[in-house]
C-alpha cells in the first residue's frame, strides 16, 4: 500500500492517525484486501479501496528450494516485477534478501539482474511489503524474520532515500517489524557517494561492499562501475566510513575460476585491506549463464588460507536456493 497516498485520504476524511497502524497491523496479520481489514468500518474500507490497493507488491509465484529457501516473484501496481528471497537459518532465524530497484543500471557482468537493465526505483512501501510478506512466511514456519539484507535486485545506494525510509520502518517497533539495526545490511556495488551518505544515517546498520577483485583491471572487467569509482577511491570511502561510525565494513568477494581466485589475488587483497577494519566474505559464484565459472573448492580453501595467514578476518558464504534461481546474482524477471 502506498502509505503516503492512504495517509492523505485518511486525513481528508478526518480519520484519527491510529487508523494507519490498524491497517499495517492487518497487513502484517495477512489481510489480502481492504475487505479483510476488519478493524475499519465498511464505508471507510470502501472509500480506501477506491483510492489505492492494500498491497503495492503482490506475490505472483512462490518457489521453495530443497534447502528451504523461499523465492517470490512479486507484481507491482504498474505491472513490473521484482523478486525477494527468504533464507532459513538455525534457531528459527530467517534472513530476507530484499530488492531495492526493478532491475539494475550497473551491468556487472556476472549478475543476472545486471542483464535486465534498469526499470525503476522501488518506493519505501514496495520494499517494506517484501518484508511483511516474508515475516508472515517466517511466522508460518514457527520462525522469526530476524535479518534483512539489501542484496536482492538493484543497487540500494542509487535509491538511498527509499532504502533509508524502509530501514526505519523495518526497525520501528510494532506495527513496524522491530528488526535490530545490526541485523540489517546494505550491500553496495561500491557507489562512493552512497557510502558517504550512509555514514550519517543514525541507525547502526551493516555496510557490505562488493569488491570482488584486488586490481582495477580485473574489477573493471567484472564491474563497469569501477571506471567511475576505482578501488583506491572506494577503499578510502570505506575507511572514512569506519572512522566516522566506529563500525567495520564487510567486503564481499565472489570467487571466479581463473579470474580473481589465485593465491596472488588473495595476497593483493590482503595488502589492500590490511590497515582497515574489514571482514571478508568469500562468496560462491552462482551460475548466471555468462562467461564465468565458480572456483573449485580447493582453490577457494587456498584463497581463504592465504587471507587468514595475512591476518585478515574472512569467511565463506555458502550459496543457498540455487535450484530455484534464488541465490545471489540469480534474480531476474521478465517485466522491467
Ligand atoms: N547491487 C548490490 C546488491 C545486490 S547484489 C551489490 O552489487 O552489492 C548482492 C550480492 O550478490 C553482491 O555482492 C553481488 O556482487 C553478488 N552477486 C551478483 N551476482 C552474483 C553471482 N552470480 N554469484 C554470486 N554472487 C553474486
Ligand atoms: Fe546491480 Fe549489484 Fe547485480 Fe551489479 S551485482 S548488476 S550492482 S544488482
Amino acid at each position: 500500500m502506498d502509505r503516503d497516498a492512504v495517509a492523505v485520504v485518511l486525513e481528508q476524511l478526518g480519520e484519527p492517525r491510529y487508523r494507519m497502524d490498524q491497517i499495517v497491523r492487518a497487513q502484517r496479520a495477512g489481510a489480502g484486501s481492504w475487505d479483510e481489514v476488519t478493524t475499519l468500518g465498511k464505508p471507510l474500507r470502501a472509500e480506501l479501496a477506491g483510492h489505492a490497493p492494500l498491497w503495492s507488491a503482490v506475490p505472483e509465484e512462490r518457489l521453495v528450494s530443497v534447502d528451504g529457501t523461499v523465492k517470490w516473484r512479486l507484481g507491482l501496481a504498474d505491472g513490473r516485477q521484482i523478486e525477494a528471497v527468504l533464507i532459513a537459518h538455525a534457531q528459527g532465524r530467517r534472513t530476507l534478501c530484499v530488492s531495492s530497484q526493478v532491475g539494475c543500471a550497473l551491468g556487472c557482468t556476472f549478475c543476472s539482474t545486471g542483464t535486465m537493465g534498469f526499470g525503476r526505483d522501488l518506493t519505501v512501501w514496495e520494499i517494506v511489503e517484501q518484508a511483511l510478506i516474508a515475516a508472515q512466511e517466517a511466522d508460518s514456519q514457527g520462525a522469526r524474520l530476524s535479518n534483512v539484507v539489501f542484496m536482492g535486485m538493484g543497487e540500494p545506494m542509487q535509491n538511498l532515500l527509499a532504502v533509508f525510509g524502509a530501514i526505519e520502518e523495518l526497525h520501528r517497533p510494532a506495527p513496524g517489524l522491530g528488526i535490530s539495526a545490526r541485523q540489517i545490511a546494505v550491500s553496495t556495488v561500491g557507489w562512493v557517494p552512497g557510502i558517504a551518505a550512509m555514514q550519517d544515517f543514525p541507525l547502526p546498520v551493516r555496510l557490505a561492499v562488493s569488491l570482488h577483485a584486488a586490481d582495477d583491471q580485473t574489477r573493471s572487467r567484472m564491474m563497469p562501475v569501477n571506471q567511475r569509482y576505482p578501488i583506491a577511491s572506494l577503499l578510502s570511502a570505506c575507511r572514512r566510513y569506519c572512522d566516522k561510525t566506529g563500525r567495520r565494513v564487510f567486503i564481499e568477494y565472489v570467487l571466479l575460476d581463473g579470474v580473481n581466485d589465485s593465491v596472488d589475488d588473495a595476497k593483493r587483497l590482503a595488502r589492500l585491506l590490511r590497515d582497515g577494519r574489514f571482514h571478508v566474505n568469500l562468496i560462491e559464484y552462482n551460475a548466471t549463464g555468462g562467461e564465468f565459472r565458480a572456483s573449485r573448492p580447493e582453490r577457494r580453501e587456498r584463497f581463504l588460507l592465504a587471507l587468514e595467514r595475512a591476518g585478515l578476518e574472512a569467511s565463506v558464504r555458502r550459496s543457498r536456493g540455487a535450484d530455484v534461481a534464488a541465490a545471489c546474482g540469480q534474480l531476474v524477471t521478465a517485466r522491467s
